[in-house]
């Protein structure tokens, strides 16, 4: 079977756009590939998370993706940091990454820019990791978004580095993954344009209780609505109804598209029905972020058995890797 790698942030909530998004392919990929998914802990170390909150960050997300649909018996779900072999690999990988290429990459430019104060190595490595994250497992696909394409070239370049530099074949070159020709859901805010997002600051969460939910549906941004019968929709509009598409029922949909074309469009009815379909829509995955959390012992059976599936595909890997390089046992 073909493998899928894919990481997970360890801090934050999950939301809408995550669950309609990215959370909706792990649970179709799941279903057809070997996929390993991991909390990405050592990656957030770049920014110096507080020791006191991290555990509780991974625990947090571990729950809220158990409850959006991961199932530990269909795909690897794993902490980064369980697994040493990724660190062994970085540190050999290290040793092929040029300073010039990594210092070029678009997400270290832009982070140097925004933190000046905490320019680390490992923030300049942070592609060599992620290339072990997926070369570890030799993963034929990984599920990226436009900001990861140049780090997932970047594996590819490593791989093929690798085995030319040694004369091997022990890596694979992994393929962004996509869904036929399907292009990516994507989630606007409420806020007017762009993505919902984490560090928009305009996103509903699938833990928010269903006051919040609802107080913040209303809050979206609107306009003074349409002048004449037929008018094309302003973004704004247009985003409200891109996730009334993906939460409500066609009839609903049509029901205010008819509303929106005759002008006869109130934009406080059409937000009320949206956040209610919110609410029904995640009202389960909320039920089930509370059931998950609160079992630790069901948590700690998931981890430890990501752990070992996790260890074992990648210890082949590495193995491999370690010959090629001329480590031998005494
Ligand atoms: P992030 O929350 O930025 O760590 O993203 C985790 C995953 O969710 C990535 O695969 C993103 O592409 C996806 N994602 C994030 N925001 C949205 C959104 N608004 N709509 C659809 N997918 C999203």
């Amino acid at each position: 079977m073909e493998k899928v790698v894919s990481g997970i942030r360890s801090t934050g909530h999950l939301h809408l756009g995550n669950y309609l998004g990215a959370l909706r392919n792990f649970v179709k990929m799941q279903e057809g590939y070997d996929c390993y998914f991991f909390i990405a802990d050592l990656h957030s170390l770049t920014t110096h998370p507080h020791p006191a909150d991290f555990h509780a960050n991974v625990k947090i997300i571990l729950s809220e993706y158990l409850a959006a649909g991961l199932d530990p018996e269909k795909c690897a779900l794993f902490v980064q940091s369980d697994v040493p072999e990724i660190c062994e690999l970085y540190v050999l990988l290290n040793m092929l990454a040029y300073k010039g290429e990594l210092e070029r990459t678009a997400s270290f430019k832009d982070k140097a820019r925004k933190n000046p104060d905490n320019i680390n190595a490992g923030l300049l490595t942070y592609p060599v990791l992620m290339a072990s994250d997926i070369l570890v497992h030799n993963a034929d696909y990984v599920p990226v978004g436009k900001d990861q394409e140049q780090h997932l070239e970047i594996a590819r370049v490593y791989a093929r580095r690798f085995n030319n530099l040694y004369g091997v074949e022990v890596f694979k070159e992994p393929r962004s993954f996509n869904f036929g020709n399907q292009s990516p859901v994507k989630v606007p805010g409420l806020d007017g344009s762009g993505k919902m997002g984490k560090s928009e600051g305009n996103a509903i969460y699938l833990c928010d209780d269903e006051a919040t939910i609802r107080k913040k549906v209303m809050k979206a941004v609107t306009d003074s609505g349409p002048s004449e019968p037929n008018s094309p929709m302003p973004e704004v509009i247009q985003n409200l109804f891109t996730i009334m598409n993906l939460v409500s029922s066609p009839d609903t949909v049509s029901y205010f598209t008819e509303k929106w074309n005759d002008c006869s469009i109130r934009y406080g009815d059409m937000k009320k029905q949206l956040a209610e379909d919110i609410c029904t829509l995640t009202r389960p995955v909320r039920e089930r972020i509370e059931a998950v959390s609160s079992d630790e012992a069901y948590l700690s059976k998931v981890v430890a058995a990501g752990r070992e599936k996790a260890r074992a595909s990648a210890a082949a890997t590495l193995k491999a890797a370690r010959q090629a390089v001329g480590f031998r046992n005494f």
